[in-house]
């Protein structure tokens, strides 16, 4: 039997998670007037090499890299925000007129990575990113819309980690206060840190290997290398996130793992006892120059990438509500005559807006009877050629367990003012999915 690829998943049962995640998902982006982009899944290869640098998690080493026919490079996306710099760059999306312009996306994403719990080769990933606007209300509004997200799935015990880089001056005083701290020791680090101390000095402080040894825990701290205007912006999207009461950590060793961040950076958390140590659901950040680096005009952004396959993880640990798979009704056909009035019954109503679902089995009518349990029917209707002789219809509800019979010309207002009035009825309705 041939077997999915190591690190890939089906979704079968799971799926009303990832349902219900991508609802809110819509819900919350249209509440920040976030619009959809949906960009190709592959890319050329230098659109990830170029954007990065060479020292990140996301390049070489865990791209899926082939060469088409036409001999071609190409890149299976392994994040989101590349693609869409290229497509807002590409499309000349900077030169319309609604300001900033903000986007959000939702689709797999690919790296070649050692699978682990929360850890895939392929993985969805819902983004967004906000151009045009340096200031520092929109970092802090990217930040209340993952929190927003997560407050909306009833996701408890999630922190929000914040720190700030700077702009390129204040990075790179940064980078050299570390290639100091680190210039005596650097050769008994680890081999991917020798290799961060020459490309990319920041992301040694990511390190897990050496993460506990003394000389990291006296690394400098990016809060004391930022200028003036950095110190403020930081301090502003405090305010702003302090405004619209969203509660964060402040971390000074958070640098996130691409050099194309500047000034703010975040992770939102949830408790390890939940995921683990792949307890990351959320990461993001201002990057005001990638636009520029990948041949576009000079347009400041910020941006952020949630991990659908932990968000899921975490729901499912909260005991996350979701609502039944039910259907409103299941058609019992005794024989073909009924069968025909059946298909053309089921069409009507599906029409009006009516769940219903028939037996296409041929089964005795205690087996379809049994069926219309598994799909959890509200009611139950009874065909056979007699009804269909007196055009009627004989419905239980199996909520009530009241049974009557029912003009088919009726049936359809008669069931869709009971599910109405099931609808009115409903006391939990802001649960779960359907809030
Ligand atoms: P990144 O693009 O690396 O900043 O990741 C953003 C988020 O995507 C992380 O916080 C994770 O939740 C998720 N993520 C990253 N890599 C993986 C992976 N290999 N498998 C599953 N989720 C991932």
């Amino acid at each position: 039997m041939i077997k999915r690829m190591k690190g890939t998943y089906d979704i079968t049962s799971d799926i009303r998670y990832y349902q219900a995640i991508e609802k809110q998902i819509q819900k919350v982006s249209r509440l920040f007037n976030y619009q959809e982009i949906r960009t190709p899944h592959f890319e050329q290869q230098a659109l990830f090499h170029r954007s990065v640098g060479q020292d990140t998690d996301i390049v070489s080493k865990e791209t899926y890299d082939f060469k088409d026919r036409g001999g071609r490079m190409n890149t299976l996306r392994p994040e989101g925000t590349a693609g869409v710099v290229r497509a807002f760059i590409e499309n000349k999306l900077y030169a319309e007129p609604k300001l900033p312009q903000k986007y959000y996306y939702l689709g797999n994403m690919f790296r070649y990575e050692r699978p682990q719990k929360g850890r895939f080769r392929e993985f969805y990933q819902f983004g967004a990113e906000a151009f045009g606007s340096n200031h520092p209300a929109i970092d802090a509004e990217i930040i209340a819309y993952a929190v927003t997200l997560l407050r909306g799935l009833k996701l408890k015990n999630v922190t929000v980690h914040l720190n700030t880089l700077g702009d390129k001056a204040s990075k790179a005083a940064f980078e050299d206060a570390l290639k100091n701290h680190f210039k005596d020791d650097i050769e008994h680090m680890c081999q991917d840190c020798q290799t961060r101390y020459q490309e990319n000095p920041l992301r040694i402080l990511d390190c897990k290997v050496d993460q506990d040894k003394a000389i990291m825990q006296s690394a400098p701290k990016t809060i004391d290398y930022l200028t003036k205007t950095d110190q403020k912006h930081f301090t502003l999207v405090q305010d702003y996130l302090k405004a619209m009461n969203i509660d964060v950590i402040v971390d000074h060793n958070l640098v996130r793992g691409l050099d194309y961040y500047t000034h703010t950076v975040f992770e939102i958390k949830v408790s390890k006892d939940l995921l683990g140590s792949q307890n990351a659901i959320c990461g993001g950040g201002r990057y005001n120059h990638l636009v520029e680096t990948l041949g576009g005009p000079e347009v400041p952004a910020v941006g952020f990438a949630f991990g659908i396959e932990r968000l899921v993880m975490a729901l499912k640990e909260n005991d996350y509500p979701l609502v039944e798979d039910a259907i409103h009704l299941y058609l019992l056909i005794l024989d073909d005559t009924a069968r025909l009035k059946a298909v053309e019954i089921a069409q009507k109503l599906r029409l009006g807006g009516i769940i219903t679902e028939l037996d296409y089995m041929e089964k005795s009518f205690k087996a379809q009877f049994k069926q219309s349990a598994h799909h959890n029917a509200r009611f139950v209707g009874i065909l056979g050629e007699n009804e269909v002789k007196e055009n009627q219809i004989n419905v239980k509800d199996q909520q009530s367990e009241v049974e009557e019979t029912i003009a088919l010309d009726d049936l359809y207002i008669e069931l869709a003012q009971k599910l109405t009035k099931q609808r009115d009825d409903c006391k939990d309705c802001d649960k779960g999915e359907s809030s």
